[in-house]
């Protein structure tokens, strides 16, 4: 399959208000002057860039809203003839609820942003404050509602579970409140404790403050019968949309599709190799604002490998794996090839298998990250 009507480009904007404790992303507290200059730097990045043509672009961070409305629509207006994006294309911003101000979705939209992903995280204010983040439920509605009011075709929530003090009944709330706002799309992430974190810390000191297996199991079969039950399709492990709204620049990571990433620490995938930028932000900007090469670490996926990662990707998704698709591209005799797993998985009721195809059962899709490293790591 040509890259060219899939490719996705996701462009990193690190800068955030505060930082939050649980955070292992590439971010750095936001200041006018080194915020300025990066964008300088990401300007001179995409100018360097080979000028292939996208289907979906992608601001993700840090906390991308940051920069004001203003900067971000000309940098959206230099991707777009940068990398021929057809108007109407999916244009996805994530959003701090905080930092969100009157008429920034207007201008989101008259720059193309068809897509907003609010991270909220908890609109328990007691587990918002855990998180370390201080907006409040009600600034999450009004951004919703501001959203809708710009026109903004599709609205997506971030919800975290998992977090520490969070009760089964707390928990269901916050669905309810995403579900009643009336979202499109809603992702919800197990809290991972990363390691070099202030939650590293807090988890050596006092390891029972944190959810165990049971309650986070539980916590995650409740976002999927609630929102299921409110016309969320589960179309991937930790995604939920109703009809027309899934997110494709994410479906084509899971589909093993190309992508360009552009900004500090930001990873790409090109004809079968794997580069990802430095997550130094000094020798970042250094480097692009000079038009030198980012520093990059690379890696070229071949064979079972790339086959394995493909068959991790495809798992996460409600579609799973088509043995006949998967063949046609990597050459590979899926239920041949992987027959010894597939059937271990098949038998412990984790995978459904047929000559069409292979997915994850509703068992599978809680210990999702076991049985796809499977493949990873297999041959
Ligand atoms: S806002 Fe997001 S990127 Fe920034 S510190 Fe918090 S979790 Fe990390």
């Amino acid at each position: 399959m040509s890259p060219g009507p899939t490719l996705g480009i996701y462009v990193h904007l690190p800068f955030c208000p505060y930082i939050c404790p649980y955070c292992d992303f590439a971010k750095w507290p936001h200041r006018r002057s080194a915020s300025d200059r990066y964008l300088r730097a990401l300007e001179s990045e995409i100018a360097a860039t080979e000028p292939v043509p996208a289907a979906t672009l992608f601001f993700g961070g840090g906390t991308p809203n940051a920069y004001d409305a203003t900067e971000l629509a000309g940098l959206i207006g230099r991707l777009r003839e940068r990398f021929s994006l057809p108007d109407g294309a999916e244009i996805s911003v994530e959003v701090n609820p905080e930092l969100v101000r009157e008429g920034d979705f207007a201008r989101y939209r008259a720059a193309g942003v068809t897509r907003v992903s609010i991270g909220v995280q908890s609109f328990q204010p007691a587990e918002i404050a855990t998180l370390g983040r201080k907006h409040t439920p009600e600034q999450v509605a009004a951004v919703v509602a501001q959203a809708r009011a710009a026109g903004m075709p599709s609205v997506s929530l971030d919800l975290i579970f998992g977090v520490p003090g969070q009760k089964r009944e707390s928990w269901r709330r916050d669905l309810e409140r995403a579900i009643a706002l009336g979202v499109d799309h809603v992702s919800t992430y197990g809290l991972t404790v990363e390691e070099g974190t202030p939650y590293a810390a807090w988890q050596l000191r006092e390891p029972r403050a944190f959810a165990d297996d049971a309650l986070e199991a539980d916590l995650y079969g409740e976002a999927i019968d609630r929102l299921e039950a409110a016309g969320y399709e589960q179309y991937e492990i930790s995604n939920f949309a109703k009809p027309g709204h899934r997110c494709r620049h994410n479906e084509n990571y899971w589909n093993n599709g190309d992508y360009v990433g552009l900004g500090v620490g930001a990873a790409s995938f090109r004809r079968g190799e794997r580069g990802v930028h430095t997550r130094d932000l000094e020798e970042y900007v250094a480097a692009a604002a000079s038009g030198r090469p980012i520093p990059s670490e690379t890696e070229r996926l071949e064979g079972a490998r790339r086959a394995g990662e493909a068959a991790m990707l495809s798992l996460r998704t409600a579609q799973g794996v088509v043995p006949e698709a998967f063949k046609e591209r990597y050459g590979l005799d899926f239920l041949t090839f992987y027959a010894s797993i597939v059937e271990e998985f098949r038998a412990a009721g984790l995978l459904e298998a047929s000559a069409d195809r292979v997915r994850l059962t509703r068992r599978g899709r809680f210990v999702a990250n076991d049985v796809c490293a499977a493949f990873v790591t297999f041959g």
